[in-house]
C-alpha cells in the first residue's frame, strides 16, 4: 500500500489572497491588445514572421491569444474555489462532443467583435481561419454532446464543476462514402496539436490492472484482501478551459491521456529486448487511442472496460487528492464532492470508491458505502436493451478481480437487507434484481449497479423518465420511492443560437434587448413580433440567406445544386434503425413516384438533406447509407422531375456541420418509433433555430409540443401506448403490405435491384426487415401517418407568412430547453449546489 503524506492543512487564503508581484502580461481586451499578442504568439510561440507565416500559424496564434484572456479568468475562478473550499459536481463521461472551440470561445469570453478587428486589420478573416480548426469529436452522439452543453452552462451559471473524460488521440471516425457506402476514417483531430489543451504532468495517476487478490488478515485477525501482481498504467491529464457565458467563471475539462508507467522494462532492456520493452509501452497507451463509435448499442470489448476503469480510477483519485488538500475527515466528503455519472459507461465509479474507502482508507463498510451512495448519482439514457452494459463475470474478474468481490459483497446485501425487508421470502423478486444476471456466463448488470449505488438516478425527459419508472426499474421504485427523478435535457443557447446563426440573434437582441442567451425564457417576449410583417419579413430573409450559405456548401461538398427557395426538410442524427431514416427514405420514394406517374404532381420543390454516422459493426445501419445514396444518384440525375425533388446525403456529420445545417432548416424530422428515443436534443437545436418539427410523440418531442402548441408542429404515428397494444395484439407487417397497393410497391422497389443494378440484392435486407424480420421499428404501421402528415407540411409551406408565423413562435417558445434549465433542476434537486461568483477582470465581485 502507497505510503500516505500526512494530511495537509493550508490556509489557501493567504497564500492566494497575497498579492504577487505584478508584471503587465498583456492581456488586454482591446483590438490592440489582442492583435499585439496574436503576433507575440506567432514570434513566440511558433518562431514565424508574419512573410512566412501560413494561415494555420495565423490561426494557432489567434487560438493562443483567445486562450490568454480565458486563462486569466480560469486562474482566478480556481483561485476563488479553493479559497472557498467549494463544494464541486465531477461529471464523468466517456464521451464529450465538443466540436470546434474557437467561436465559442470568443463569444462567451466576450471578445468576438475584438479579434474579428484585429485580424481585419492584420488582413486575416475570423470565419476563413476557424474553418482549420478541427472539432473536438470525442462522443458518438447525443449523450457526448449533452456533456458538452452541459459543461457551458455549468460554466455560465457559476458552478463550480470539474468534467473527467478521456482524451482520445483518434476520436470519432470521419466519414466519407464510396460507391453509396460509408468508409471510415480515423479522426486524427491532434495532428497539428490542441491549442486549448494545458497538460499537467504534476497530477498524473497511476492506475492498476489485472492481477489477483490474496486473503491477507491484518494485525487484529481481520480478513484484509490485497489486490496484487498488477499492471500498472499511467493517466496524464490534460486541462481545457470552459468559458462561461459573460461572467467571470471558467471551469474545466480534464482528460485523462494514457501512458505507459516506465519508459524502459529494465530486465527486458538488458537481455537485449530494446524493441520489446518499448512494445510494451505502446500497448499501454492503446489505452486512450481511440474513441468507441457505437452509439447506443455496446461492444462488451476488454479494452472498453479498461477505458472505463482508467478514466474513472485517474477521476476518483484526483477528486479525492483536490478533497484532501483542505479537508482530512471522511465526513466532509460527501459536502465537498458530488459525482454524475453519464450513463452507465462510469458506473464502476461505485466499486472503485468502496475499495479505496474500505481497502486504501480503512472505513467500514457501512460507513463507506453510505459515503458512496451519497456521493454518487447515475444518468439513464436508454431504453434500448442491446445499449443495457453487462459485463461478463469472467472477464470482469481477469481484469478488476478486487473490484468483482466488491460487487458481489454489494449485491449480497442489497438482496439479503434491502430485497429481503422489502419481500421477504421471495427469491424470485431477489433474482430479478439481482446485480448478477445467471446464465452462462453470468453476466454484471451495470444499470442495476449504479442504481443500487446512487443517491438519485435520472431519465432526460419526461416520457422516458416514465417509462424508466414503469418498464425498466418499476421494483427499484418502489423500493427507493423519490430516487428516480427526471431532467429534460437541453442544448446551449449560446453554441446553438447565438454562434451559429448570428443574424437571427442579432434580429432577436435588437427586438427584445439582450439577456436572452443566459435566459432563454425571454425569448417567449418575441411572440406579440410573430403578428408583424415587417418582423416577420427579416425573420424569413435571414433563414433565406441561411438556407443560400447552405446551398454554397451543398454545391461545394457533394456537387448536387439545390435551389434555396425549395423545402429543406433535414434529418442529422445517428444513423439506427430507431430513429427510422428509412422511413423517410420510403416517403421520398413516394414523392418520387408520385411525380414519376404524373409530372404535373402537385408539391413544393422539396429538398431532403442527411447527415449521419453508421456504427462500423451496424451492418442494417449501413445498408440504409447505401439506400438513401443509391436513391439520392437516381432522383437528383432524373430530369424527368423537374428538379421538384433532391436528396443530399452530407458525409461526415458532426458538431460543425450540424452548426451549418439546422440555422438553414425548415422542417426537422423527429420519426422514432415513440418509446424509443430517451430525449433527443437535435429536435431542441432545430425549434429554437425555426424549423418545424414533423415528429412522434417521442422523447422530448412530448414537451416541444406542449411548449409551440399543436397548431406549430407535425404530430404523427402511433403514441407509446399504441406501440404497446399492437405488440401486445399481434403485429403483422403483411398487413400493412398487402392492403396498401402504393406501400407495397415501394417496398418492393427498393428490395428490387433499380437503385443498385450493378450490386444485386444489396438493399434486399431493409425489404426483409420490413416483412419476414417482423418490423420492429412499425415503419410499415406508421407510413401512412407520416405520409399525411408530410402533405400538411407542403400545404403549410406554401402559405409563407403564417409558416414563418409558426417558425417564429418555435423560436419564441422553446426557452425551456436550455441546459441552464436542465443544469439549474440538477444543481437545485440532486447536487445542492450553490453558484460561485468570480470576478471579470480582477475587480472585486
Ligand atoms: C445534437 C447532436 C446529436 C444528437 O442528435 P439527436 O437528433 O438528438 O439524436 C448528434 N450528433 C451531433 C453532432 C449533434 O450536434
Amino acid at each position: 500500500m502507497p505510503t500516505k503524506k500526512p494530511a495537509q492543512k493550508k490556509a489557501s487564503k493567504a497564500k492566494t489572497g497575497t498579492p504577487k508581484p505584478s508584471f503587465n502580461f498583456n492581456t488586454h481586451m482591446t483590438v490592440e491588445g489582442i492583435k499585439s499578442s496574436i503576433l507575440n504568439h506567432l514570434k513566440f510561440t511558433l518562431a514565424r514572421d508574419t512573410g512566412t507565416a501560413t494561415q494555420r500559424d495565423w490561426w494557432i496564434s489567434t487560438c493562443h491569444a483567445v486562450h490568454d484572456r480565458i486563462l486569466e479568468r480560469f486562474i482566478r475562478t480556481m483561485g476563488e474555489h479553493n479559497d472557498q473550499n467549494v463544494r464541486r459536481v465531477y461529471y464523468l463521461s466517456l464521451e464529450y462532443l465538443m466540436g470546434r472551440m474557437m467561436r465559442n470561445n470568443v463569444w462567451n469570453a466576450g471578445l468576438y467583435d475584438i479579434t474579428k478587428q484585429a485580424l481585419a486589420e492584420l488582413d486575416l478573416s475570423l470565419e476563413e481561419l476557424e474553418e482549420l480548426e478541427e472539432d473536438m469529436g470525442l462522443g458518438n452522439g447525443g449523450l457526448g454532446r449533452l456533456a458538452a452543453c452541459f459543461l457551458d452552462s455549468l460554466a455560465t451559471l457559476e458552478y463550480p464543476a470539474v468534467g473527467y473524460g478521456i482524451y482520445y488521440e483518434f476520436g470519432m471516425f470521419r466519414q466519407k462514402f464510396e460507391n453509396n457506402e460509408q468508409v471510415e476514417r480515423p479522426d486524427s483531430w491532434r495532428k497539428f496539436g490542441c491549442p486549448w489543451e494545458i497538460v499537467r504532468p504534476e497530477y498524473t495517476k497511476t492506475v492498476r490492472l489485472y492481477g489477483r487478490v490474496e486473503m491477507r488478515f491484518d494485525s487484529l485477525g481481520n480478513p484484509a484482501p490485497v489486490w496484487s501482481d498488477t499492471v500498472e498504467v499511467n493517466g496524464l491529464p490534460y486541462d481545457i478551459p470552459i468559458s462561461g457565458y459573460n461572467v467571470g467563471t471558467v471551469n474545466f475539462l480534464r482528460l485523462w491521456e494514457a501512458r505507459s508507467s516506465q519508459d524502459f522494462d529494465f530486465d527486458v532492456f538488458n537481455e537485449g529486448g530494446y524493441i520489446e520493452a518499448v512494445q510494451d509501452k505502446a500497448e499501454a497507451e492503446t489505452i486512450s487511442k481511440v474513441l468507441y463509435p457505437n452509439d447506443n448499442s455496446e461492444s462488451g470489448k476488454e479494452l472498453r472496460l479498461v477505458q472505463q476503469y482508467f478514466f474513472v480510477s485517474c477521476s476518483i483519485q484526483d477528486i479525492i487528492r483536490r478533497w484532501r488538500k483542505l479537508n482530512s475527515d471522511w465526513d466532509s466528503f460527501p459536502e465537498k464532492a458530488t459525482i454524475q455519472l453519464n450513463d452507465t459507461h462510469p458506473a464502476i465509479t461505485v466499486a472503485e470508491l468502496m475499495r479505496i474507502l474500505v481497502d486504501e482508507e480503512g472505513l467500514e463498510w457501512d460507513r463507506a458505502w453510505d459515503i458512496t451512495r451519497e456521493v454518487c448519482n447515475y444518468t439513464n439514457h436508454t431504453l434500448l436493451p442491446e445499449a443495457l452494459e453487462r459485463w461478463s463475470v469472467p472477464l470482469f474478474e481477469k481484469v478488476l478481480p478486487r473490484h468483482l468481490q466488491i460487487i458481489f459483497e454489494i449485491n449480497r446485501r442489497f438482496l439479503e437487507d434491502e430485497v429481503e425487508a422489502k419481500w421477504p421470502g421471495d427469491d424470485g423478486m431477489k433474482e430479478k434484481l439481482s446485480l448478477v444476471e445467471e446464465g452462462n456466463p453470468q453476466m454484471l448488470r451495470m444499470a442495476y449497479l449504479s442504481v443500487v449505488g446512487s443517491g438519485y438516478v435520472n431519465g432526460v425527459a419526461a416520457m422516458h423518465t416514465e417509462l424508466l419508472k414503469k418498464d425498466l426499474f418499476p421494483e427499484f421504485n418502489a423500493l427507493y420511492p423519490g430516487k428516480i427523478q427526471n431532467k429534460t435535457n437541453g442544448i446551449t443557447p449560446r453554441r446553438w443560437l447565438l454562434a451559429s446563426n448570428p443574424d437571427l440573434g442579432a434580429l432577436i437582441t435588437e427586438t427584445i434587448g439582450d439577456g436572452w442567451a443566459s435566459d432563454l425564457d425571454k425569448l417567449r417576449a418575441l411572440e406579440p413580433h410573430a403578428k408583424k410583417a415587417k418582423f416577420r419579413e427579416k425573420f424569413r430573409a435571414i433563414k433565406h440567406a441561411n438556407k443560400v450559405a447552405l446551398a454554397k456548401l451543398v454545391w461545394s461538398e457533394c456537387g448536387i445544386e439545390i435551389s434555396p427557395d425549395a423545402i429543406f426538410d433535414v434529418q442529422i442524427k445517428r444513423l439506427h434503425e430507431y430513429k427510422r431514416q428509412h422511413l423517410n427514405l420510403l416517403h421520398i420514394l413516394h414523392l418520387y413516384r408520385k411525380l414519376l406517374q404524373d409530372p404535373n404532381f402537385d408539391m413544393h420543390p422539396r429538398v431532403f438533406i442527411f447527415g449521419a454516422k453508421a456504427a462500423p459493426g451496424y451492418a442494417m445501419a449501413k445498408t440504409i447509407i447505401r439506400a438513401i445514396n443509391a436513391v439520392a444518384a437516381k432522383i437528383n440525375n432524373d430530369e424527368r422531375i423537374g428538379g421538384k425533388l433532391k436528396v443530399v446525403f452530407m458525409p461526415n456529420y458532426r458538431v460543425t456541420l450540424a452548426e451549418s445545417l439546422i440555422p438553414a432548416a425548415d422542417v426537422s424530422e423527429q420519426i422514432s418509433t415513440a418509446g424509443k428515443e430517451a430525449s433527443g436534443t437535435g429536435n431542441m437545436k432545430f425549434a429554437l433555430n425555426g424549423a418545424l418539427t414533423i415528429g412522434t410523440l417521442d422523447g422530448a418531442n412530448v414537451e416541444i409540443l406542449e411548449e409551440v402548441g399543436d397548431d406549430n408542429i407535425f404530430i404523427f404515428g402511433l403514441n407509446v401506448d399504441e406501440v404497446q397494444a399492437l405488440w401486445n395484439g399481434g403485429y403483422n407487417p403483411y398487413d400493412r403490405y398487402f392492403n396498401d397497393e402504393n406501400l407495397r410497391a415501394i417496398v418492393d422497389w427498393i428490395g428490387s435491384n433499380f437503385f443498385t443494378p450493378d450490386h444485386p440484392d444489396a438493399l434486399v435486407p431493409i425489404k426483409d426487415s420490413l416483412l419476414d424480420g417482423g418490423d420492429p421499428y412499425l415503419v410499415l404501421e406508421d407510413f401512412a401517418a407520416y405520409v399525411e402528415a408530410q402533405e400538411r407540411v407542403d400545404k403549410a409551406y406554401r402559405d409563407q407568412d403564417n409558416w414563418t408565423r409558426m417558425a417564429i413562435l418555435n423560436t419564441a417558445r422553446v426557452g425551456k430547453f436550455s441546459s441552464d434549465r436542465t443544469i439549474h433542476q440538477y444543481a437545485e434537486e440532486i447536487w445542492k449546489l450553490t453558484p460561485v461568483k468570480v470576478s471579470m477582470n480582477g475587480d472585486p465581485v
